[in-house]
């Protein structure tokens, strides 16, 4: 069988890159391993309305909650900060079956076939070959996802190391609408996210998503500052600091996976015929925890430009999300190491214990790294300017 384009997993990055390939005429198959589009994904999940709605028509979008509220909070061994923001842009939660279901169906709609049950073991040449056998394409588009092992046999990208990777775990529990919302002081569809940032008992990055009937918390480790302790433990030691939040309810799903910090430009987008986009090419933002965003973006982008390797991965760095990504990078890099994590998390806090205190002169923590944070400043405005 002869396909114009295959589209290897049906996470939300091959979704979108099948459905705009459909729209613009190619016959398109979109290939995916799991049972269900999205049964295979791991994520928090918090989408930015813009991030979808610039790729894809939101109409249905199957969101859990608007998100009203963001609760950061800086925590250290001693003591803890909390500042709550009301997002500027229009954020929601959502669960990846539903939401990667949805746009599977959306590519379907638009002509795309979908297979499930299906791993795609090979490319070689024009043919793709999977455990049912191989068909041939004029384009390939793998949006395989952080383990690319399709990308990786092609010599497009290499293995991710230790220092460039972040184990995200992350559970679900089980609760009715109305405890969900008393729990949290929410009415109807309203929601809230936490983001924790923390350096006890290591350093690490928390979230707490409310859904409708749950509620989603999770731990990312950078895998460099793991050093003897389980990255569960982690996990464990965050879950018992909200006991309060999950006590009495059930746990319904427990997931771990990889988040690449690292990727594209050093790894190859495209090559000839075959385009790779997403995790597969490293484009998760670890500063603002945004991996489905710039996804969708490239998937929409490689469709864009088939049969133009270059035009991708030009349209890739002028697109705002990945260039931001790619621009953070060496602060990102900085940031992540053990000792300047735990510099910046204990010095918010000194600064807010200091300030509540009134008295700013016993401030002594920021002396020990000026340099440190003149260099992270510099680096900082080339992200934001
Ligand atoms: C714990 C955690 C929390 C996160 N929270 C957020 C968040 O709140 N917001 C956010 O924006 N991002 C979040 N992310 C990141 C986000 O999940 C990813 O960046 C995003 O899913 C990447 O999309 P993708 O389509 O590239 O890959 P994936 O979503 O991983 O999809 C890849 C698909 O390819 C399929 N596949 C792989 N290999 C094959 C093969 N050989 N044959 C057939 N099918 C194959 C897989 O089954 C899968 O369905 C989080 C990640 C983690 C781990």
């Amino acid at each position: 069988m002869k396909f114009d384009v295959v589209v290897v997993g049906a996470g939300c990055s091959g979704s979108v890159a099948a459905l705009n390939s459909a729209k613009k005429g190619y016959k398109t198959l979109l290939v995916e391993r799991g049972p269900e589009p999205g049964s295979k994904n791991v994520s928090g999940a918090m989408i930015r309305e813009s991030d979808i709605s610039r790729f894809v028509d939101i109409d249905g979008l199957p969101f859990e909650k608007v998100v009203k509220s963001v609760k950061l909070v800086f925590s250290t061994k001693a003591n803890s900060v909390e500042l709550r923001i009301r997002p500027r842009d229009k954020l929601y939660t959502v669960s990846r079956l539903k939401f990667d279901k949805w746009l599977a169906q959306k590519a379907e709609q638009a002509g795309a076939l979908l297979v499930t049950k299906t791993t795609v073991t090979g490319v070689e040449g024009n043919k793709v070959i999977t455990e049912r056998g191989g068909v041939e394409a004029d384009y390939v588009i793998l949006s395989e996802g952080a383990n690319a092992l399709l990308s990786m046999s092609l010599g497009m990208r290499r293995e991710l190391k230790p220092e460039e990777a972040v184990l995200g775990l992350k559970e679900v529990y089980s609760m009715t609408r109305d405890e969900v919302n008393k729990r949290f002081g929410l009415q109807g569809d309203d929601g809230e996210a936490w983001r924790v940032i923390s350096d006890n008992p290591i350093p690490f990055a928390g979230f707490v998503y409310t859904y409708k009937d749950s509620v989603s918390l999770g731990v990312g480790v950078p895998l460099s500052n793991v050093k003897g302790l389980k990255p569960y433990e982690v996990l464990d030691s965050f879950r018992s600091s909200l006991s309060e939040l999950v006590k009495g309810s059930s746990l319904r799903e427990y997931s771990a996976k990889v988040i690449p910090e690292n990727g594209f430009p050093s790894f190859k987008a495209c090559n000839q015929r075959v385009y790779v986009t997403g995790d597969a090419i490293g484009l998760v933002d670890p500063l603002t925890f945004n991996g489905i965003g710039p996804a969708i973006a490239s998937g929409y982008l490689a469709s864009e430009n088939l049969g133009q390797c270059e035009g991708y991965e030009r349209a890739l760095l002028q697109e705002e999300e990945v260039s931001r990504i790619v621009r953070s990078r060496t602060l990102v890099k900085e940031l992540l190491k053990e000792e300047n994590f735990k510099f910046y998390v204990n010095l918010i806090v000194d600064l807010f214990e200091g300030w509540s205190s009134g008295d700013l002169s016993k401030l002594k923590y920021y002396k020990s790294n000026l340099w440190a944070m003149l260099r992270h400043l510099t680096l900082g405005l080339g992200v934001v300017g």
